[in-house]
């Protein structure tokens, strides 16, 4: 091996052993480590495989902290939670003042400003390292998200800039996201701002195959049409891809044999726990959560579809006349406006938790670095970052001049589809919580004032009035 490698990598699984092949092949040698050493043989035998790669297996954690040249730097991709402290207990044993430890799983915020404060009492530095972009993008560019010390950062910064996904024009998918645990935020809501949009994806789906009647070829057709657009993304084209695949085990198509309920392993309810901690309204993507507990309950909603067979809803999607054409064309609209409703409580979020923490977060800087190599890459994220530049204090993305005026021009088949599915039966949760979110935020008075008045003839919790200042209350059940 190399004298020295440049830096170490722990945790072997899917992430770790693609981060650290796609970092020998940037020209960094690497040292590499796993609890379960098979994993570490299988590392060192693919990096032969994919162009003998500077990557070195260590079976003992000493060996492997020994062979990192100093100051050392450890990134760890092993489960979150108690395995993450078990590593970084492990390894740090063996670790000098100066020395670096990034984690780079999907962790709890909190748990890294923990980790940082010890590890700092140690002398050692420490960052929490989103990384997005799945098995594919660790391999060959995923979007990384460092927070944590800047320090570290530095100490990092040349092999994170080559090993993240390279954009053409808006450079590599990475940059410094701010102190404590602010990586693993941002990466947090990210997932969340992911959970939206597979949501509303597939009430897309739902609506064109079951008002639209559209077979699986027709919507490979039109999303991969979609894909040429305003919604080219990541998520649009493995859709497309999704219904063009056969399934190898019966006849048709594979998309129809998959079992509906949705996994998940807690971003997307942090992110949801989180925006209800700020008082941030993020009914999207809350109603992409609420989605997934509903399609746990397959067993239930068996019985429920026999008890609510009479409810006339699938005569009336047999009677239902529709014009496929401009049907595809009002769930394009009314796809993309939900969409700018989502993202728009993701950057809320963010920045309400920047406040809170002092983390300075540019949001246009973290549309530009989710273009390449993560899961919600998307040209839309352009056009994110473009408003945040317009103005950087910008309340809500629905107020940026672009945004507004393609929120306008498509509010019409919006409200098209979302009362097409209505009346049909057919549940959209996202785009319909995205239009109320929507007609919540563009409106200048809404119902709270009887909210209000409820809460202070009940409780005495007083009111302000729209006319002179001040707080009142009225012994309202006396008067009435
Ligand atoms: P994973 O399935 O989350 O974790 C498996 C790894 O954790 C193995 O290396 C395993 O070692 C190690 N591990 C588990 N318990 C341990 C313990 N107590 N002590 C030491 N090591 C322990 O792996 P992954 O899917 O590659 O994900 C790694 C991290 O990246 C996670 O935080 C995940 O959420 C995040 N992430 C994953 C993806 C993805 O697409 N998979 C995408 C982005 C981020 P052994 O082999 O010895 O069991």
């Amino acid at each position: 091996m190399a004298a020295q490698t440049r830096i170490g990598l722990a945790g072997l699984a899917v992430m770790g052993q693609n981060l650290a092949l796609n970092i020998a092949e940037k020209g960094f040698a690497v040292s590499v480590y796993n609890r379960t050493t098979s994993k570490v043989d299988e590392t060192v035998e693919r990096a032969k495989e994919e162009g003998n790669l500077p990557l070195y297996g260590f079976y003992d954690p000493e060996s492997f902290v020994q062979s990192i040249q100093k100051p050392r730097v450890i990134i760890i991709l092993v489960k979150a939670g108690r395995p993450v402290d078990e590593t970084i207990k492990t390894l740090s044993a063996y670790m000098e003042k100066g020395d670096c430890i990034i984690d780079g799983g999907n962790e709890w915020y909190e748990n890294t400003e923990r980790r940082e404060k010890e590890m700092t009492e140690r002398g050692l530095l420490y960052l929490g390292m989103g990384v997005s972009g799945g098995e594919e993008g660790a391999r060959n560019g995923p979007s990384l998200m460092p927070g944590g010390s800047f320090e570290a950062f530095k100490n990092i910064e040349d092999i994170v800039l080559k090993v993240s996904a390279q954009v053409p024009d808006s450079g590599p998918c990475v940059t410094y996201i701010g102190t404590g645990g602010s990586g693993n935020f941002v990466k947090m809501v990210h997932n969340g701002i992911e959970y939206g949009d597979m949501q509303l994806i597939s009430e897309a789906y739902d609506v064109l195959k079951n008002i639209g009647k559209l077979s699986n070829d027709e919507l490979k057709e039109v999303f991969s049409e979609w894909n040429k657009g305003e919604l080219l993304s990541f998520l649009v084209e493995i859709t497309a891809d999704i219904f063009g695949i056969k399934d190898d085990k019966a006849d048709g198509y594979l998309v129809d044999k998959v079992l509906d309920k949705t996994g998940m392993k807690g971003t997307g309810k942090w992110t949801v726990q989180q925006a209800a901690d700020l008082s941030v309204a993020a009914p999207t993507i809350a109603s992409s959560l609420d989605s997934r507990f509903l399609s746990g309950l397959k067993e239930e909603r068996v019985q429920a579809a026999k008890v609510f067979k009479s409810g006339g809803v699938d005569e009336i999607l047999s009677n239902q006349a529709v014009d496929k054409k401009k049907l595809i064309d009002d769930v394009r609209q009314a796809l993309y406006a939900s969409k700018i409703c989502s993202y728009a409580q993701g950057m809320n979020l963010l920045r309400a938790k920047s406040v809170e923490k002092g983390w300075g977060l540019k949001l246009g800087e973290l549309a530009r670095i989710w273009k390449g190599g993560c899961i919600i890459r998307a040209i839309f994220l352009d056009r994110i970052k473009q408003a945040y530049d317009r103005n950087s204090e910008l309340a809500n993305l629905l107020v940026d001049p672009e945004f507004a005026k393609e929120m306008i021009e498509r509010q019409a088949a919006w409200r098209r589809v979302v009362c097409l599915a209505v009346n049909a039966g057919i549940s959209t949760p996202g785009m319909s919580s995205s239009l109320a979110y929507f007609d919540s935020y563009r409106r200048e008075s809404l119902p709270a004032n009887l909210v209000q008045a409820q809460r202070d003839y009940f409780g005495a919790h007083t009111y302000e009035r729209i006319d002179m200042p001040g707080a009142f209350h009225t012994e309202w059940f006396k008067i009435a």
